[in-house]
């Protein structure tokens, strides 16, 4: 191994101690360590040996070495490694190979520009330190597209590997729109996304986002299930949906032994929702405009999508102050409370306890005199079945959905938007779990 003087090692084929703890790869020698203002520089190369032909497997003459320079795992500065990689001639002129250089797998794959160990080490760092390519490509002094091209199809022999697929019994499905922009170009603005919520041993989930695919409809979901295949979609248990048609609809073809469940956290929100109109609505009545700065249903816009037992003593009072600041404010909290019912069904402690309560919802709520909180009722009895389900299949809770949607949020945040869908496709399924890197990945 190394400093400024080379390995004191012998130059041999056998793995150096010190060169490996330095490197890291087999075989790989250290010759120099240099510190320079901007960056280290570590030179590198493998002994010489008697090499064949890959083509005709002749013994090749050695034509010495020329430097390849890669960018390697940094320090407090980035780290340069030069790598003086052996290059042959086959001698026999009928075979056509001509000069070949060294490879060395485990060190770099052919033509890439950074270390295996630096790809994995930023891969490593987007799954579990929320870093962006452009922050990582900061520190390893190279370019934006040098760093993607590294990692780009590591990720993707990751994604494409079936076997992540495997074991999942509890099936989520969700959308959200992941862009703005122009349809023409882009496509659709919605992704519909497989979520597994399959519990471990213990019972807990651990939500890992399967997979985004164009489009919220029926066929985006059931192309996806005819892809996974037989044996995939006979091991689902439990089909867990937000209520959209479409999707039930892929459930009931695709997954015939299958339990649908109306997701909570989506059955939540919808509650939310409601008094969101009311509270609109009543203010559009009461004032003739929408809301302004001072209304007493504005400063409540908060207080109310929150859950009752949330809310401090101070926000009571100025939730009740709000309510009573007008008569028919009142309409307001009966649509607060509605919501409140909804929410008391999923966080009863004991399961019969919430299904009793999730009943009293489907037996009132369509009778309610707010009109948005009786299509709310209309809506649920509807999906009775799947409503339901929830407190017989053991409960899926809110987190897991929740826990993902706030990972994709927070990623596309840091990358301050996507313009590719393939790109961020790969980046969501590695920032939400979808990737497993354990063992590493083997870099091609
Ligand atoms: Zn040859």
């Amino acid at each position: 191994m190394s400093n400024a003087t080379g390995c004191v090692g012998a130059p041999t084929i056998e793995p150096c101690p010190r060169c490996d703890a330095l490197l890291g790869v087999e075989g790989v020698h250290v010759e120099r360590v240099e510190r320079g203002p901007t960056r280290l520089t570590v030179t590198v190369s493998t002994p010489s040996q008697v090499m064949g032909c890959p083509a005709c497997g002749v013994v090749a003459e050695a034509r010495g070495r020329r430097v390849r320079v890669l960018h390697d795992v940094p320090g407090e500065q980035p780290v340069v490694v030069r790598w003086r990689q052996r290059t042959w001639r086959c001698p026999d002129p009928g075979c056509g190979v001509g000069a070949f250089v060294e490879q060395h797998r485990a060190l770099v794959r052919p033509r890439g520009s950074l270390t295996r160990r630096a790809v994995i080490w930023a891969i490593g760092q987007l799954r579990h330190d929320h870093a962006t390519i452009a922050g990582l490509a900061r520190r390893l002094a190279v370019a934006w597209k040098t760093l993607w091209r590294a990692v780009r199809p590591v990720l993707e022999d990751l994604a494409g590997d079936e076997s992540r697929f495997a074991s999942v019994t509890s099936l989520g499905v969700d959308e959200h729109v992941w862009h703005h922009g122009d349809r023409r170009t882009k496509g659709p603005k919605e992704l519909t996304g497989m979520v597994d919520l399959t519990r471990d041993g213990g019972g807990r989930v651990h939500a890992r986002l399967l997979d985004l695919v164009p489009g919220r409809s029926k066929k985006a979901y059931v192309d996806w299930l005819t892809e996974r295949g037989e044996g995939f979609r006979a091991g689902i248990g439990v089909a867990a949906l937000d209520p959209f048609g479409g999707y039930k609809s892929a459930i009931d073809e695709q997954l015939e032994d299958a339990t649908a469940v109306l997701d909570a956290f989506h059955v939540v929100k919808l509650g939310t929702a409601v008094v969101d109109e009311v509270r609109r609505r009543v203010q559009q009545t009461t004032t003739g405009h929408r809301g302004r700065k001072g209304d007493p249903l504005l400063g409540i816009q908060t207080i109310l999508r929150a859950g009752a037992e949330n809310l401090t003593d101070k926000q009571w009072a100025r939730l009740t102050r709000a309510i009573e600041a007008n008569e028919a404010h009142e309409e307001v909290f009966v649509a607060w409370q509605c919501a409140q019912d909804l929410r008391a069904a999923y966080r009863a402690a004991d399961l019969a306890e919430g299904r009793k309560r999730a009943e009293k919802v489907l037996n009132s709520f369509h009778t309610c005199p707010i009109p948005e909180v009786a299509r709310l009722g209309r809506t649920l009895r509807r999906w009775s079945g799947a409503f339901l389900a929830y407190f017989t299949t053991g409960r899926q809770n809110n987190g897991p959905t929740e826990a993902i949607n706030g990972l994709i949020e927070l990623h596309r945040r840091l990358a301050r938007g996507y313009r590719n869908r393939d790109n961020y496709r790969l980046r969501m399924l590695l920032a939400a779990g979808g990737l497993d890197l354990k063992p590493p990945p083997d870099v091609p």
